[in-house]
């Protein structure tokens, strides 16, 4: 995965070791040698991550990291720091501005590239959400308001891993003495594994070792497999002080590592920068999630709308083709429904059609389709259904309203019934348009021999 990463240091010679390095892996640096320089070129070329001095002349890298994270279109670029030496106070100093991660100067290969590919791997992610999000902002579906939040009194949960569990308490009062976040504490991976499916948290703190000689490598690689906990930060604690075992890590898909023996405010100030960045990840993902819910969702009913129902149809006929079983299309319009708007106004014929609908949902399967297609009008496929099953269902729910009156408020109850038509099409119909007239044709059968009844579409009639 090839990247664009700025590069910024006053000395000409720590610019060009660094360059000569990455660009030898195929990634484009852009190189700055001072931070106004650099808040520059970062808003200009919108860099996949920042390699950062902390000691320049001018601005430093403090400030610089401050800037980035405070302007709502360089927040979401990783920072990493470059420091002359491992030291623990520069890097909360680093952590407080907002920097990712950290890099002693002489800067070890292996190290170097292992975070650079774990944080290429964060900004694609980030990318990819941000760009459907402006995509369905252009669609004029969301409103998310992009911006970076250095709060920290969001409640987040936390499951700590560790195989020595006095020292995992410890940890958990000194996280919560700082955040308002939920911790729980784990052995061992298989009770991590259940805390996770119970309610997957925001951040995994992992020991290498875990209780019984497990590896806590291992569970990293099992919590990224795992659907529901591959969005959480994982903080992996490591014990043996190789730089191998971070690499692996990161690589595994940790989020960031922190070497034992630590100070209690490295680990805080390293779980609250993942945990921002999870917050913001979750905000974004269900923005878009919520936005392209609303495309196909009909707010009134909560059910499919037509155009959710006009795509979806396709893949059922596509998989009739596939199964070889037939399946069922229920056009479904209610009787007369314009007399309870007349008569009863506007929020009763409202109340009918979401508990019509609920009705519907109730007496359907999970695999079938429900949509309203607009005003009374409703559209029902039934995947996987033979004529006579069909049959049974559509009567149902004919039956499912015109046995049960339907409330309306204020204590009053209407007798409402449905019309229902319906078509078969066999593995070998490609044209769900077709089926689709042939049970409009079928319900205006229904329509004019009384109402209230299921039609069947007869090629010959
Ligand atoms: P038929 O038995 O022939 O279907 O008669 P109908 O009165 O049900 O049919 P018609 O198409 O004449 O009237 C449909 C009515 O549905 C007209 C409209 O006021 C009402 N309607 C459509 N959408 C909504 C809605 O979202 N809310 C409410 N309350 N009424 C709606
Ligand atoms: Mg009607
Ligand atoms: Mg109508």
């Amino acid at each position: 995965m090839s990247g664009r990463i700025l590069v910024v240091d006053d000395l000409a010679t720590n610019r060009l070791i660094l360059k000569a390095k990455l660009s030898a892996s195929y990634y484009n640096v852009l190189l700055a040698e001072s931070g106004e320089e650099a808040l520059e070129i970062a808003h200009r070329e919108l860099p996949d991550m920042i390699l950062l001095d902390v000691m320049m002349p001018g601005m430093d890298g403090y400030e610089v990291c401050r800037a980035l994270k405070a302007s709502a279109q360089t927040a979401h670029i990783p920072v990493v720091m470059v420091t002359a030496a491992n030291q623990q106070e520069e890097r909360i100093r680093g952590l407080d501005a907002g920097a990712d991660d950290f890099l002693n100067k002489p800067i070890n290969d292996m190290t170097l590239f292992a975070r650079v590919r774990n944080l290429m791997r964060v900004k694609v992610m980030f990318d990819e959400l941000k760009l459907r999000e402006s995509t369905s902002q252009d669609l004029g579906l969301s409103d998310f308001i992009d911006t970076h939040d250095f709060a920290t009194d969001y409640a987040g949960s936390v499951v700590l891993a560790t195989g020595d569990t006095g020292l995992g308490g410890r940890w958990r009062d000194c996280i919560t003495s700082r955040f308002p976040f939920d911790v729980r504490l784990a052995d061992s991976g298989q009770t991590v594994l259940e805390l996770a499916e119970i309610h997957p948290p925001d951040a995994f703190i992992i020991t290498q070792h875990l209780g019984n000689g497990e590896d806590g490598l291992r569970l990293v690689s099992m919590l990224k497999a795992n659907p529901a906990t591959r969005q959480s930060a994982i903080l992996l604690v490591i014990e043996d002080g190789k730089l191998e075992t971070a690499t692996k890590a990161l690589d595994l898909g940790a989020s960031d590592y922190i070497c034992a023996p630590f100070d209690a405010n490295e680990m805080a100030a390293r779980l609250r920068s993942q945990m921002r960045r999870k917050k913001y990840s979750d905000r974004l993902r269900s923005n878009v999630r919520d936005s392209l819910r609303m495309a196909v969702i009909d707010p009134l009913t909560g059910l499919y709308n037509r155009r959710y129902a006009t795509q979806h149809i396709h893949r059922i006929v596509e998989r009739a083709g596939e199964t070889g079983l037939p399946y069922a299309v229920l056009m479904m319009d209610l009787d007369r429904f314009k007399t309870v708007n007349d008569v009863h106004g506007h929020a009763a014929g409202d109340a009918v059609l979401k508990e019509f609908a609920r009705r519907l949902q109730e007496n359907l399967r999970g695999i079938d389709l429900v949509a309203r297609l607009g005003g009374e009008e409703f559209l029902v496929v039934l995947p996987d259904t033979t004529a006579r099953s069909a049959e049974i269902a559509a009567e149902r729910l004919r039956k499912a309203i015109d046995e049960t009156p339907i409330p309306i408020g204020g204590g009053k109850m209407l007798d409402i019934t449905v019309s229902i038509g319906v078509a078969f099409g066999t593995a070998a119909d490609r044209d769900p348009e077709k089926i689709i007239e042939n049970a409009d044709a079928a319900l205006y059968k229904a329509k004019t021999t009384g109402r209230n009844r299921v039609s069947f579409f007869a090629e010959a009639a």
